[in-house]
């Protein structure tokens, strides 16, 4: 199958000699022969039939049959035993089966079996569109399709964003089946002219209770107005809804409703173990520190409610050198990023990934050893889903959710009316080592650092106080202080709120903070507050605005005081007036006259009054302060008139600036009706010079602005990526623009596991395990004696089912052994 998105990806097939296109249409002749029966093969198929176990027993054509051998899929799975024959036999599926269970290959070999059915080429334009809710899957998807169906000759593409869209847009007229993302897809239906979709024979949702919520819904709805009515619709789901109102959306036809594990005691596979840990949110990070601690060799996923908590949790954690090495994923990083943090945790062995729910649905990471949710998922469903990412196709897997303790009733609620079997394990007191000094020490060094501890802390509080089911999120049941305290915070922040009565709550619970030395202290509208007290640490922003203000202060100030005013300070007091009356020049009082002259204490000796001439007004010269005024020719020059500018003829007489004309010079001139159109027309032309010019200098001023953004992006960019934010591609400095998303999709694990590519090795210095050096001074410290005594204590512990948080194990061995005892029976 040609795969779109890259250049070459339709090249090869026009390059054929004679003699291939001689085979091919051979091969075309014998498949037309074929397909008659393969036709006959599925009307004839029993959809129920028991018989139905291996690939082999589906009436597929031998491109999809060979495809499927070679990716090594011989036994179908339940879903797919259920929902491959209906879905062949051409009806609307809606299919909802456990994490992990192969929902994927169950829509796939139907979307190329209909495409082949009806001798699909590239020039019939699209015929299949399968969506996807989030950029990781849809790549997933692409990558399934890329391996099962490499003996097709359909053109397949992945529309994603992350490329402009004049780019994607050239290549999409040309694609039978497209892989995308609502959103984008949308864009594509409304803005690219002559991408046509009136063919379109089959479509696919998969997670398809996520793309018909509401997040989705106005794209969703937009994108399916598009499209024809007449055609096959399949939905898959782990968790499927069967909202009447939804299939009228899609305008579905007597769908046949495939669930395969409906029957089954519970939702989530019955290869994982799940448990919970009940920990007050200012222990959680300590409990999430310990946990790390003791699987340093396991490949972990934490989950985390926001992309802020994921971002400093990964920044402290990685200064904090767990050992393990530690990547993270949020939907606010750039695409190739995105793309390559995702292979990289595939292809690792150890490691622990921070991510939000972006990964949470149907990415297919192999081999995860465990599931952490650190933040409690919003309901159930999401639940069920994050930890779907461990215990994929009958491996093992294991989950421990983190549960605030005014949670951990609500919640449980919800996971039993799922059926979700999940059991309490507790984290042995004594064994819990606090993280918060650490944290604060680190916060402290870097203001960066404690920036995004403080944009964490307002995300997750925000997130809680928002949620829909408040009988599990209680909010008003959370110590803030002292969870801001936990994340290393020198204060609690104040965090913006719409309306209700918590913001008061919030405010009293932050004034002591006020006192403290918070930098950012946020009112209820978010905005930063400046602090009253005296000894107060002013960052440097409150004392440029200071500065600021004291310089507008001054001006005003030198306004008042200024001699163009003629008034004494106190008559400045009714400034309207002074302003409203006129005043004549007013020889000034001794004050002003002190002032004016310098004299700080005039002595008052009479002497002989009289007048001097200034220009054309008289000053009166009764006192020393006047005498010495007389010695200043700027301080006098403020009591003389305005001189008057003069312009010098050709015989050298000067003349004021403006004369008057003479009447008869006016009259011949001409008309003056002729002179105002000749006016008028030279006065055009001048504004539209003037025009042209602005116009340019607005264009240039937009260019700058616009380079200056784009040098902050860039720059931020290689500081994310110095940060082991954005990885490998992001290094070159340009961003994603240069790069082919198809070279990183080959690149990526095909048959998952597989050797990791460690050449790019400087690029991510914090993500990887720290020196030997380190760990060995680390392991040195401790004393042989509180060996023994965890060693003892472990013997004695037995069968117990006991989380043990090692304070700081003594050696690998032990290391290991202890994750290896952890949670297990
Ligand atoms: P789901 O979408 O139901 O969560 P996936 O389609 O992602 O599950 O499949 C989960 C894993 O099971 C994938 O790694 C896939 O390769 C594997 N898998 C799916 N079907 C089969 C099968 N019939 N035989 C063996 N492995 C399979
Ligand atoms: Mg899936």
């Amino acid at each position: 199958m040609a795969t779109g998105g890259s250049k070459s990806g339709l090249a090869h097939r026009n390059k054929s000699t004679p003699k291939d296109a001689e085979a091919k249409s051979l091969k075309r002749k014998r498949g037309q022969d074929d397909l008659g029966k393969l036709k006959e093969a599925v009307d004839q198929l029993d959809p129920k039939s028991p018989d139905i176990k291996n690939f082999t027993d589906l009436p597929v054509c031998e491109a999809t049959a060979s495809g499927l051998r070679a990716s090594h899929f011989e036994v179908l799975t339940d879903v797919q035993r259920a929902a491959i024959p209906l879905a062949l036999k051409g009806n609307d599926v809606l299919g909802a089966a456990k994490t992990g269970s192969g929902k994927t290959l169950a829509f796939l070999v139907p979307v190329l079996e209909k495409l082949y059915h009806a001798k699909w080429t590239e020039y019939d334009g699209l015929g299949a569109l399968i969506i996807s809710p989030t950029r990781e899957l849809a790549v997933q998807i692409f990558e399934v399709l890329r391996k099962i169906g490499r003996n097709h000759y359909f053109s397949a593409g992945l529309v994603i964003g992350g490329k402009s869209l004049k780019e994607e847009a050239e290549r999409l007229g040309r694609m039978n089946i497209l892989v995308c993302t609502p959103g984008r897809m949308l864009q594509h239906l409304d803005q690219t002219a002559g991408f046509d979709v009136d063919n379109l024979q089959i479509l696919v949702l998969d997670e398809a209770d996520r793309i018909m919520d509401m997040g989705f819904q106005p794209a969703v709805d937009a994108l399916v107005d598009h499209l024809p009515k007449t055609r096959q619709t399949l939905l898959f789901s782990a968790t499927q809804s069967k909202r009447v109102s939804d299939l009228a959306r899609l305008s579905l036809k007597d769908p046949e409703y495939v669930s395969a594990h409906e029957a089954a005691a519970s939702a989530t596979p019955a290869t994982l173990q799940q448990s919970y840990i009940v920990t007050p949110l200012e222990e959680k990070l300590d409990t999430l520190w310990g946990f790390l601690r003791t699987n340093l060799k396991s490949k972990i996923i934490v989950f985390l409610s926001s992309g802020k908590q994921v971002r400093f949790i990964f920044e402290s954690f990685k200064r904090m050198q767990p050992g393990i090495p530690l990547l993270h994923l949020h939907g606010r990083q750039k695409q190739v990023a995105r793309m390559e943090i995702t292979s990289r945790f595939s292809s690792a062995k150890y490691g622990c990934l921070f991510a939000t729910d972006v990964v949470a649905r149907g990415v297919d990471f192999p081999a995860v050893d465990w599931v952490i949710q650190a933040d409690c998922p919003e309901d159930a469903d999401t639940y069920i889903h994050r930890v779907g990412r461990t215990a994929r196709y009958q491996s093992k897997g294991r989950a421990v959710l983190f549960l605030e303790p005014s949670e951990e009733e609500g919640f449980l609620k919800r996971l039993e009316h799922k059926k979700v079997p999940i059991q309490k394990v507790n984290v042995r007191e004594n064994k819990k080592k606090s993280i918060k000094n650490e944290l604060q020490s680190y916060n402290f060094q870097s203001v960066d650092l404690k920036y995004l501890g403080q944009k964490a802390f307002i995300s997750y509080t925000r997130s809680i106080y928002l949620q829909k089911d408040k009988e599990i999120f209680k909010f008003k049941e959370l110590d803030l202080d002292a969870f801001a305290e936990s994340l290393g915070l020198p204060g609690t922040p104040q965090i913006k709120f719409q309306k209700g009565e918590d913001i008061k709550r919030l405010k009293n619970a932050s004034r002591a903070a006020l006192s403290s030395d918070s930098e950012s202290d946020f009112d209820a509208d978010g905005n930063k507050r400046e602090k009253k007290d005296k000894d107060q640490v002013r960052t440097k922003y409150q004392k440029m605005a200071e500065r600021q203000n004291q310089d507008v202060l001054s001006s005003h100030y030198r306004k008042l005081v200024d001699g163009d005013t003629t008034g004494t300070p106190d008559a400045n007091e009714d400034d309207d007036e002074a302003d409203f009356l006129s005043v004549k020049r007013v020889l000034a009082d001794d004050a002003q006259l002190d002032a004016a002259a310098g004299i700080d204490n005039p002595a008052t000796t009479t002497i002989e009054p009289r007048v001097v001439k200034l220009g054309n007004s008289e000053l009166i010269i009764d006192s020393n302060r006047r005498e010495k005024l007389l010695k200043s020719k700027k301080k006098l020059a403020k009591y003389m008139e305005r001189g008057n500018k003069l312009v010098f003829d050709d015989d050298g007489v000067g003349r004021p600036l403006y004369e008057l004309q003479g009447e008869d010079d006016f009259a011949q001139e001409g008309s003056a009706d002729a002179l105002r159109t000749q006016f008028v027309a030279a006065e055009t032309e001048k504004v539209k010079e003037a025009d042209v010019q602005d116009k340019q200098v607005a264009k240039q001023r937009k260019r700058e602005k616009r380079d200056r953004a784009k040098a902050r992006e860039r720059e931020e960019a290689q500081m994310e990526a110095e940060d082991g934010e954005g990885m490998g591609p992001q290094i070159g400095g340009d961003g994603d623009d240069g790069e082919d998303p198809l070279a990183l999709l080959r690149s990526l694990p095909i048959a998952g596991g597989g050797g990791r590519d460690d050449s790019d090795g400087d690029s991510d210095g914090g993500e990887r395990e720290p020196p030997m050096k380190k760990a060995k001074k680390w392991l040195q410290d401790d004393s042989e004696q509180e060996e023994k005594e965890r060693k003892s204590k472990k013997s004695k512990k037995g069968g117990k089912r006991v989380i043990e948080m090692a304070e700081e194990p003594d050696n690998l061995e032990d290391l290991e052994a202890l994750a290896a005892g952890l949670l297990e029976d």
